[in-house]
């Protein structure tokens, strides 16, 4: 075992199977804010950062104590069946908790807002679970860790763009093609940039 042979090693175990089967779509490829970057994720996989792997201990840490303090379930997944052409599609989701009447979905962020994409994933998770009223709480990572908490009602407008979304990359990965889309604030941070090509994406 060389030091080089070692640190491929680790990076394969940091990568993330790539599954491409496309009648399965999890809640949170579809809610991507670029479907192109989730369509590359679930054809060559992801490597997760370090500081991801441990924002993501965080996470659950945190998740346990909420469950055990608001009597919720954590971590809950379902599944949706969603029929669309020939094609049955298993639309998979995994919410933080399951409260008595409502979702908990839990977020931290440098930047300090609660992005489109994460109110679209509650709204999933509430049609999936069959639940009216979800909550965003968002930790600031700021030096005081500020908390907000946001309530939102489901809506099924944002459910019938969601479903739109699951449709697109559902033919995408289908197609073996990735979808049209076009969000530039995310290509510099993309590890995909590289396959994406700019005209595609600018189509
Ligand atoms: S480079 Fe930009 S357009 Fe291409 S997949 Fe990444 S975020 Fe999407």
């Amino acid at each position: 075992m060389t030091p080089e042979e070692l640190r491929r090693a680790v990076e394969r175990a940091l990568r993330e199977y790539p599954y491409a089967y496309p009648d399965i779509i999890h809640v949170t490829d579809a809610c991507n804010p670029c479907l192109r970057q989730a369509y590359y994720k679930r054809v060559y996989g992801s490597i997760k950062r370090p500081a991801m792997i441990e924002g993501s201990r965080v996470h659950e840490e945190l998740l346990d104590r909420l469950a055990y303090e608001l009597n919720c379930t954590e971590e809950i997944s379902t599944v949706y069946y969603y029929q669309y052409g020939g094609s049955l599609i298993a639309i998979e989701g995994v919410a933080d908790l399951l409260c008595d009447g409502y979702i908990v979905e839990l977020k931290t962020s440098r930047r300090g807002y609660i992005k489109d994409s994460w109110v679209m994933q509650l709204n999933a998770y509430m049609k999936m679970f069959n639940v009216d009223k979800g909550f965003i709480v968002l930790i600031h990572g700021d030096r005081e860790s500020r908390i907000e908490v946001r309530e939102y009602q489901f809506s099924g407008e944002l459910w019938d763009d969601f479903l739109d979304r699951v449709i697109r990359l559902h033919i995408a990965l289908k197609n073996q093609e990735p979808p049209v889309e076009r969000n530039e604030k995310l290509c510099p941070y993309c590890e995909y940039k590289n396959l994406c090509r700019p005209e595609k994406r600018l189509a």
